[in-house]
């Protein structure tokens, strides 16, 4: 995990709230909160929708069946769950597996927004409708999975969420030609920071001449 930032915040701090939560009902439920796990300093996020059973037990993201197709596209693409950070919009567990409702989502997006604050990814991808309503609110992840858009400076890339693939078998290609994508995304998404990075110090350069 993180080093402590200079305002004091730091993920190690965001999982201890997260466990100690009772801003929703989800609380009353959950056997064990989930933060989110993985590289601090990683350049692709993924957020997926609440922790399941196998989740909930373990506290833990995507550790169940869903869990082992994920770690199956990561390593289709040459990368491993420590490469990148997991995590969900929820972090506990909504009984019997239901949807998460708006206000949890609401109220846990605290946690989410500093997460990704202090990771600071290149590229966030969205895993199922609703972690891809946060960013493409009133789109249809049956229309623009696998298409990455700029938002708030910030690539985002929404993808099927792995359980889809476990329920209907033939989305299975279609998840794994997204995923494909994603080095090519990572790569063109990075490209830009670091023109944006040369660009704002050619600024400040230009300012000190003033
Ligand atoms: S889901 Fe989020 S907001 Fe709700 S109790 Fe758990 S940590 Fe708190």
């Amino acid at each position: 995990m993180s080093a402590e930032r200079r305002d004091g915040d730091s993920l190690e701090k965001v999982a201890e709230e997260v466990r100690k939560c009772t801003l929703c009902p989800l609380c009353k439920s959950r056997t064990h909160a989930v933060p989110g796990e993985g590289n601090p300093r990683a350049k692709l996020m993924f957020i997926g929708e609440g922790p399941g059973y196998h989740e909930d037990r373990q506290g833990r993201p995507f550790v169940g069946a869903a869990g082992s197709f994920l770690n199956e596209m990561l390593s289709s693409v040459g990368l491993e769950r420590e490469d990148v950070f997991i995590t969900n919009v929820v972090k506990c567990r909504p009984p019997q597996n239901r949807d998460p409702q708006p206000a949890e989502i609401q109220a846990c997006s605290r946690y989410l927004e500093r997460q990704v604050q202090m990771i600071d990814p290149a590229v966030i991808v969205t895993l199922g409708r609703h972690s891809m309503a946060k960013y493409f609110p009133n789109e249809r992840i049956s229309k623009i999975h696998g298409q990455p858009r700029r938002i708030g400076g910030r690539t985002v890339v929404p993808l099927l969420h792995p359980a889809a693939a476990l329920h209907k078998p033939e989305l299975k290609q279609t998840e794994l030609e997204d995923f494909a994508r994603l080095p090519k995304i990572l790569e063109e998404a990075l490209a830009r920071q670091s023109g944006e990075d040369d660009e704002g110090s050619q600024e400040m350069d230009q300012l000190k001449l003033f």
